[in-house]
């Protein structure tokens, strides 16, 4: 039986040399084709090159009827080499005729080789033709066989997109294997709708320098590459460089890989045949990336994920190209980026100006990223699983945050809908700014203070645009989450005194570090716990451990030298922990005081009411806090036992229902005997029924998301309080689910926009 006789190495040297001799375009691949021909043993060897429409064209021929060159032509898809090109992978028949895909042409002569033995040329994830050798007798090749030939198929790809082959390639790329539309359903993380071109966040490797000069170099190089791999993931699964917590997983991972003996020795294999250190990378790479797109089981999936991860960081490390798109100086003005996942921190690192969405494979809505692309305003799409499988460079994308899904390539129509959507958006916007400047003020004359909360100096812009009072409630932790190392006491000052200045004497409420549940920090060891939400948390560690908050504590005081400060504590439980957390603030500022710091001009402490047992002592707690912020996220969750994050609990109680309602209701009125200020940070107050009936009840401050505060304020100006208290106060003691239909009810009729 012939085997692949002289091997790829001497084949890759020759088409080196067939590379290096002045020719034309078709007589080199007239070339190549003998080539292939003769050291395969082959009686026929084709070239199938991809030209616009996804048709393939028979290019160069050896043994094939000559003139059926240009003229032979299957669509992708049609006859074996159609189904090569669109399955992107080898196909290795004994009896061509018997397969069912088998098409055949007449003018190629092609009748009387049984053996086929067809591989894609692939480069970069695009199927650019197809590379085929035929022979009389019937049998299977040899995997050493389809090897060589899968090599020399990755060379020929290489040959045709280097721009030699321009006339060819021209057109192909945008149509062929990643040319369909699709659209992909994910998890909503950020708001708002986004049109605009694929950035790979990550930026695949492409790999040109294909055939070794001298092989025992190649293997040193891979060798060495493999080790600097290697140090880089035991460090980082030290926790040296990568956060710990979801990364963990996905590092162990890649630990476990990049000791794969396997793996390791495919890629030494290659390296033996003639291919440079990247080449060989890529070569087993290439096979993976087909083996994972035929993986249904979705754990396999996302192993060999991680083994493509893997694969390109290799690569990166063996080329230098080590940066993410951030540092790339060709990033489009509408980028949308597209990752498996990526911390805070690195998307802070992109162009704001061209940043317009962010889509990802993995990521929570209580993820960081997800935090920072709300605060940026950017809409996220988390959760679109395979989308890095689909998208390529450039190519054009809708993000819609608001909905949860991603059109790649979208479709005319399709197009045409979300640029409107975009335009309506734009215009309700346009009359929200009309409104920033009027005060919230209802029909019967209650002024309702509206405020933003805020978390990063990015968020305060917005303070300005939106046209609101203050910061309701600034979630200091977000800096944290974002930082690689505790922030050190001059940083923090830093921080907190360009938030004040940026506020420009509107006020600021500072919460103290909320940590812990979902909010790590990547810096800080935490014991895993069987419920972190009713766990070792915010004012919980605070108390125990209180040197960070002592030093954040004085950060803040220093920072708000000469000025107003306002802070206050999270997931207060009981008065005393309250009084406890208060005097640490009490001890820090008699410290500044001692040594002569300017300290601030009038210092507010607040409690943040989110532990339903705090209800219990309202008016001990009345007694001692300058004001109270009502946590409705928590408040709401613990008060229903019922996970604020979990998908099959979403929607199950509604916070317009009586008890949650009567709570608010008798928080309002115990600070009002009090003279005590009651606001509302959570997410409700940013919605326009709910924000309605919170004013009902008596609220007249709230903070929420920025985009919130024109349709909130665009329902104030057309609402009664007094006449909605009167209606909703008796509705409290109704043993309903909700509330909701009747509050809708009272809007309509008395023609509140909500
Ligand atoms: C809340 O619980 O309502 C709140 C505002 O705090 P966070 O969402 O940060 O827990
Ligand atoms: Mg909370």
């Amino acid at each position: 039986m012939p085997v692949a006789a002289a091997g790829p190495r001497i084949l890759l040297k020759r088409l080196r040399e067939v590379m290096a001799e002045p020719e034309n375009t078709q007589n080199r691949l007239n070339k190549i084709a003998a080539l292939i021909a003769s050291n395969m043993i082959a009686e026929v060897c084709s070239i199938y090159v991809m030209r616009p429409g996804g048709v393939l064209e028979l290019y160069a021929t050896e043994g094939l009827n000559p003139t059926a060159v240009h003229k032979s032509k299957l669509r992708v898809g049609e006859g074996l080499v159609g189904t090569i090109a669109a399955e992107a992978r080898p196909l290795n028949v004994q009896d061509a005729y018997a397969h069912p895909a088998f098409k055949y042409l007449p003018e190629t002569g092609e009748e009387i080789y049984k053996s086929f033995l067809g591989v894609p040329l692939l480069r970069a994830g695009l199927t650019l033709g197809v590379l085929v050798v035929q022979n009389r007798a019937s049998r299977l090749y040899t995997e050493d066989e389809e090897e060589a030939l899968q090599i020399t198929a990755m060379v020929l790809a290489e040959i045709i997109a280097s721009g030699e082959f321009d006339e060819i390639t021209a057109d192909v790329e945008a149509d062929v294997a990643h040319v369909r539309s699709h659209r992909v359903v994910g998890d909503s993380l950020a708001d708002g709708i986004a049109l605009g071109h694929v950035v790979l966040h990550e930026p695949r490797v492409v790999v040109t320098n294909l055939i070794a000069e001298d092989i025992q170099a190649e293997m040193e190089r891979l060798d060495r590459s493999i080790h600097a791999l290697q140090d880089w993931i035991e460090a980082a699964v030290q926790g040296l460089e990568i956060p710990r917590g979801e990364h963990r997983e996905v590092l162990e991972t890649y630990q476990m890989f990049a000791h794969d003996r396997g793996w390791l020795q495919r890629m030494r294999e290659a390296v033996r045949t003639g291919l440079t250190a990247e080449a060989a990378v890529e070569r087993v790479h290439s096979d993976n990336r087909a083996r994972m797109l035929r993986q249904k089981d979705p754990f396999l999936r996302e192993r060999l994920h991680d083994l493509e991860d893997l694969a390109n960081r290799l690569l990166r490390i063996l080329t230098g190209q080590s940066n993410t798109a951030a540092s790339s100086s060709d990033l489009p003005k509408d980028a949308i980026l597209v990752a498996r996942n990526m911390g805070p921190a690195e998307l802070l690192d992109y162009d704001r100006q061209k940043l317009r969405g962010v889509v990802l494979e993995e990521g929570g809505s209580t993820s960081h990223v997800a935090v920072v692309a709300r605060a940026l305003g950017i809409p996220l799409v988390g959760q679109a699983s395979g989308v890095l499988d689909i998208v390529d460079t450039g190519d054009a994308i809708i993000v819609d945050g608001s909905g949860g899904e991603v059109h790649i390539r979208p479709s005319p129509d399709i197009e045409h809908a979300y640029a409107e959507k975009v335009r309506f958006y734009a215009k309700r916007q346009e009359q929200y700014r009309a409104l920033r400047d009027v005060p919230a003020v209802t029909v019967d004359g209650e002024r309702i203070a509206l405020q933003i909360n805020a978390g990063l100096l990015v968020d305060l812009p917005h303070l300005t645009d939106s046209g609101a009072d203050g910061i309701g409630l600034f979630r200091t932790e977000l800096q944290f989450m974002i930082s690689s190392a505790f922030p050190r006491m001059d940083q923090q000052v830093a921080h907190y005194r360009s938030i004040l200045d940026a506020a420009q004497g509107k006020p600021v409420v500072f919460r103290s570090l909320d940590i812990g549940a979902d909010k790590v920090l990547p810096y800080l060891a935490q014991a895993k716990e069987e419920n972190p939400a009713l766990g070792w948390r915010a004012i919980r560690m605070a108390l125990d451990r209180p040197a960070l908050m002592k030093l954040q504590l004085r950060a803040l005081l220093k920072a708000a030298g000469g000025r107003e400060l306002s802070v206050m504590f999270p997931m207060v439980a009981e008065v005393d922990e309250f009084r406890r957390a208060r005097e640490i603030l009490d001890e820090q500022r008699d410290y500044l005081e001692q040594r002569g710091h300017l300290l601030p001009k009038r210092i507010r402490v607040g409690s943040m009411i989110e532990v339903p047992a705090l209800v219990w002592q309202l008016d001990r707690l009345m007694e001692v806090a300058d004001f109270v912020s009502i946590g409705s996220n928590d408040l709401v969750q613990f008060l229903f036992a019922c996970d604020r994050g979990h998908p099959r609990l979403a929607g199950r109680y509604d916070p317009l229902s009586p008890a949650p309602l009567s709570i608010i209701r008798d928080i309002v009125r115990a600070g009002d005997a009090h003279g005590v200020p009651v606001n509302l940070c959570g997410e409700m107050a940013g919605r326009p029924l709910e924000a309605m009936a919170l004013i009902g009840l008596g609220l007249r401050s709230i903070s929420m998301a920025p985009t919130a505060i024109g349709p909130i304020k665009a329902m104030i100006l057309k609402l009664d309080a007094g006449k909605l208290a009167d209606y909703l106060l008796p509705l409290l003691d109704l043993p309903e689910h909700s509330l909701r239909p009747h509050i809708m009810a009272f809007a309509r009729d008395n023609g509140v926009p909500i």
